[in-house]
């Protein structure tokens, strides 16, 4: 039975080289520049990775975006061994085990005040779909089944699935892919250089970025609106930061008229930003949250969505059913990932990295924005431990520049991730001064020999 798979082995191992690369199809990769010129992380350790040749290379963006705590910690790396030898697996449909409930009451403790509800899932992705049928199916079990358009936002990112690309806002996670979801809206990012370029944290211009949603519900009638879906910190965009007030504005339209508010915390979720979730940094409490890659520190696939009590009790409060939402993941609450997320939020307090983070963002901000005259530098973007800094893209080739920049800090041992010609830096929170020095040196050498 096994011998094709050993024949296959053994010929990759004996041809080496390309034909060994052959078989992965990278996602959100350029297979074929790749599979030229691989780069290959062989291991980890805390703030850094080494490749296959044994070179060492500082984290600058917490893998992606996700490894808060810094890579294979001891303590998480030993719950998921003796996870794995308890109990590997257990079925959460008309079953539990003892962790998946554990891990839940230790997140609905450091979520906002209300937001007492935890549904499991395996990524980012899945957290995005899982919370826009929960707000669609809310309304319906409240009796307003006629709520069901979603809104999202331009240049928004929630994960690769069709309801995560139709609310999302990246034409290139949407042009090859036919019909969207139906009936959905956007309103505009809130990237605006004209009067916010260079600011330090949140910028000053923009909260009326909000009333776009006041004029979706003049359009649509608002009793025909679910939600509305936003990245607190638009990451994977390009940092985009919410400008003073906006995200309270939004959560004011949305109340006015019976609007549920998602925030999509895939990113900025478990201390990103100094608290535990942006929506306390930015003090406003959505009604879902939508979280994965720091809950386990990347350790082990696992998302989440967090809600108010208010919604899982609407569902609650109807009439008993065999089954109350009808929904949910083979892999929900996997004892591995709910064995590593509870090592990993125990990790996270007892080094008090959400406090580390609060120290480290000054001298990161400071460092950044000295970067506003190197070469190509238009804007620099900050808050708590994400940056961005964004280049003036090469005429006719979108996103070169900053691709060139991201290989020469990686051949210059510095892991950075480029969305475009925006260099995005989130670090591990566990990064010490020196490390935040060398991530913006290397940035600024690279600069000047990509110019
Ligand atoms: N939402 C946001 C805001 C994200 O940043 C991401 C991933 N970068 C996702 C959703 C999707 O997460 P995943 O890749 O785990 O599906």
């Amino acid at each position: 039975q096994d011998l094709p798979l050993a024949a296959a082995a053994a010929a990759a191992a004996t041809t080496g080289g390309d034909a060994a690369l052959d078989a992965f199809w990278m996602p959100f990769t350029a297979n074929r520049q790749f599979k030229k010129s691989p780069r290959l992380l062989a291991k980890a350790s805390g703030m850094h990775y080494w490749d296959a040749d044994g070179r060492e290379i500082l984290d600058g963006c917490a893998g992606l975006w996700c490894v808060n705590a810094g890579h294979t910690r001891p303590k998480i790396v030993a719950a998921i061994q003796a996870q794995a030898a308890e109990l590997d697996f257990a079925p959460t449909f008309q079953m539990g085990h003892p962790l998946a409930f554990e891990l839940a009451g230790q997140i609905t403790r450091i979520a906002p005040a209300g937001m007492g509800k935890v549904f499991f899932t395996n990524s980012g992705s899945e957290s995005v779909e899982t919370a826009l049928k929960m707000a669609l199916a809310y309304h319906r079990v409240r009796g307003e089944g006629q709520r069901t358009r979603l809104i999202g936002r331009e240049r928004g990112y929630h994960g690769v699935n069709f309801g995560g690309i139709s609310v999302g806002g990246i034409v290139a996670n949407r042009k090859m892919f036919g019909a969207m979801l139906a009936g959905v809206d956007h309103i505009r990012h809130t990237h605006d250089p004209a009067r916010n370029a260079f600011s330090v944290g949140q910028p000053a211009h923009g909260a009326d970025f909000a009333d776009d949603l006041e004029r979706l519900c003049a359009l649509h009638d608002p009793s025909t609106i679910a939600a509305v879906i936003v990245e607190p910190i638009a990451g994977s965009t390009g940092v985009l930061i919410p400008p003073q007030g906006y995200l309270q504005r939004l959560r004011e339209i949305c109340d006015r008229h019976g609007i549920l508010l998602i925030f999509d915390e895939v990113i900025t979720g478990f201390g990103r930003t100094g608290q535990p979730f942006a929506a306390q940094t930015f003090g406003v409490t959505p009604d879902l949250m939508t979280v994965a890659k720091g809950l386990t520190n990347g350790a082990v696939p696992m998302g989440a969505v967090i809600a108010k009590d208010m919604i899982h009790d609407a569902f609650m409060d109807g009439p008993e059913h065999l089954i109350e939402f009808f929904h949910g993941y083979t892999y929900s609450a996997h004892p591995l990932a709910c064995a590593a997320g509870l090592a990993t939020l125990q990790t996270y307090a007892e080094e008090g990295l959400l406090t580390r983070a609060q120290q480290l963002q000054g001298q990161l901000a400071e460092r950044l924005h000295a970067l506003r005259d190197a070469p190509n530098v238009i804007d620099v973007r900050n808050y708590g431990l994400v940056g961005g800094v964004e280049l003036a893209p090469r005429p006719g080739e979108p996103g070169k520049r900053g691709f060139e920049v991201f290989l020469d800090c990686y051949a210059n041992g510095v892991l950075i991730r480029t969305t475009g010609d925006t260099i995005a830096m989130s670090p591990p929170l566990i990064i010490e001064p020196a490390q935040i020095d060398q991530i913006v040196d290397t940035v600024r050498a690279a600069l000047g020999r990509v110019a």
